[in-house]
């Protein structure tokens, strides 16, 4: 690792078909653009002073795709991933420090260590519902771990898609960073390239459908999908604080959120005592009228406007409900009683409608999660040590926040990925650069004396301490 830039003339020109991007990428990559040090810290430099300086074309696209409030912008998209790239120019160096490791008596008298190599050319595919930050925070990591990166961001969220696709050549190596957009047939075409990785975050169906093409090329993955993350909630807390910590996770996003408490598992009584809390929350937090409050987002389009409505069929509406299918706003929602087979308990919901499934206590409520799939994310809101101390060993989950939801994913130094249907890998700060980079391992071991001899054949004598 090196200093100093190293130049290189491969550039990737404008409007180049797909399938002359990759090669592209890949010679600047093989010319040693993105390997020192200082381009991975001026890459990063220069994607923070985009998101600073655009700072307010960001905040009015993702205003028109979602609805979002600027300060929401500021705090879950733009902010997270300075945050990230913060923290990774502040490790960075000690990061990609080789690591020794120790040497069996058989090998020894010898030096062995680990060390980072970049991969090559990496893809990342990204969602709709966090389009800047979930197509920004994985590049924090691949680029921090010197590779060259294909961006594609989703087509629907347009406008920030645009947006991406005009800045990022200003602001970043067009030779080494390129943005690609489009929806499943310019995916599909992608797909077909032979990248060093990919990085995929959306649901599990298509997830399937990444893992399948980079098979092809045994091209390893990392897989950020969804699912239903379960919150849990028992009488020991305070249940105003409770409802407000919920409501705000949950209605983030207009509930659009990977890791939104998806559904509420308490026994009768504590979901009797905590709806007029929730209810309480809804509007505090939006203004008394979600419709009119400007801190609150809209549905993305029609398509899932009408899944999350017909998902309120048949179901006992506690509060909200209300929706308008012109400007795709659906109120927040709390549904009760709601059965474990009920249509909303078949899908992540995705959407602002709090699902209030009621069980016997803390034994019915894990043996309900275990029955479904590994959740990304799972909340508990109880005071007692013995009911925090099972949630976590006898569950299984992306992440675990015990009396808040969601915010673990701002922690630069948590792995963030789920596990089993919620995905595969992990990404945010270190995690970020040794998912990106190669660990290889190196032993020096001096010619002379040749100590070795004594485990060459012919095997005269016993040598199986090997
Ligand atoms: P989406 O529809 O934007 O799709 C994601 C990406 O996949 C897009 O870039 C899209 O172009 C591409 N894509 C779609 N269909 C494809 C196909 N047939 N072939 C190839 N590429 C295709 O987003 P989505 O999937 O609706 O996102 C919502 C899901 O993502 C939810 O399940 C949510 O929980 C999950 N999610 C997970 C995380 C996480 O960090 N784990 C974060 C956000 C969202």
């Amino acid at each position: 690792m090196t200093l100093e830039s190293t130049t290189g003339s491969a550039a990737v020109p404008d409007a180049v078909p797909v399938a002359a991007i990759v090669p592209a990428l890949r010679t600047a990559f093989e010319r040693g653009v993105t390997r020192s040090l200082r381009w991975r810290a001026e890459q990063l430099t220069a994607l923070k002073r985009m998101l600073v300086e655009r700072s307010s074309e960001f905040e009015d696209a993702l205003f028109l795709d979602l609805g979002k409030n600027p300060t929401e912008t500021q705090l879950t998209e733009i902010g997270i991933v300075i945050a990230e790239i913060e923290h990774t120019l502040t490790h960075l160096r000690r990061w990609l420090r080789p690591r020794r490791v120790g040497v069996p008596l058989a090998i020894a008298p010898a030096s062995a260590s680990t060390m980072l190599e970049p991969l090559g050319v990496v893809l990342v595919i990204a969602p709709w519902n966090y389009p800047l930050q979930l197509l920004l925070a994985p590049m924090v990591g691949a680029l921090a771990a010197g590779n060259a990166v294909l961006l594609k961001p989703s087509e629907l969220a347009p406008a920030t898609s645009a947006l991406m696709a005009s800045l990022v050549p200003d602001y970043l190596d067009p030779r080494a960073v390129a943005v690609v957009e489009g929806g499943v047939a310019e995916t599909t075409e992608l797909l077909a390239e032979r990248f060093d990785h990919i990085f995929y975050t959306g649901n599990g169906a298509v997830g399937r459908i990444v893992m399948t093409a980079a098979a092809k090329h045994l091209t390893p993955v990392t897989l950020e999908l969804g699912g239903k993350s379960p919150v849990y909630v028992d009488d020991t807390v305070d249940l105003a604080v409770t409802a407000r910590r919920i409501v705000w996770g949950k209605f983030l996003n207009a509930g659009q959120t990977c890791v939104a408490p998806d559904y509420l598992l308490a026994t009768p009584g504590v979901s009797a005592a905590l709806t007029p809390h929730l209810v309480e929350a809804i509007g505090e937090l939006y203004d008394g009228d979600p419709r009119s409050s400007s801190s609150y987002g809209r549905i993305v389009n029609d398509h899932h406007f009408a899944r999350l409505t017909g998902l309120l069929e048949g179901e006992r509406i506690l509060s909200g409900g209300r929706s308008d299918a012109r400007t795709r706003y659906l109120a927040p929602t709390i549904l009760g009683d709601v059965g474990r087979d009920s249509p909303v308990m078949q899908q992540e919901i995705f959407g602002p409608i709090l699902a209030m499934v009621p069980v016997d206590g803390l034994d019915d409520a894990i043996a309900f999660i275990r029955v479904g799939d590994k959740p990304l994310a799972l909340y508990a809101f109880t005071n007692s040590p013995s009911t925090a101390r099972r949630i976590l060993t006898e569950t299984s989950s992306g992440a675990v926040g015990f009396g808040v939801p969601a915010a673990h994913l701002g922690i630069p130094g948590l792995p963030f990925g789920g596990v089993g249907e919620s995905g595969m890998g992990h990404y945010h700060g270190r995690r970020s650069v040794e998912t990106f980079s190669h660990e290889k391992a190196v032993l020096r071991k001096r010619l002379t004396p040749d100590t070795l001899r004594l485990i060459y054949p012919p095997y005269t004598e016993r040598k199986d301490g090997f």
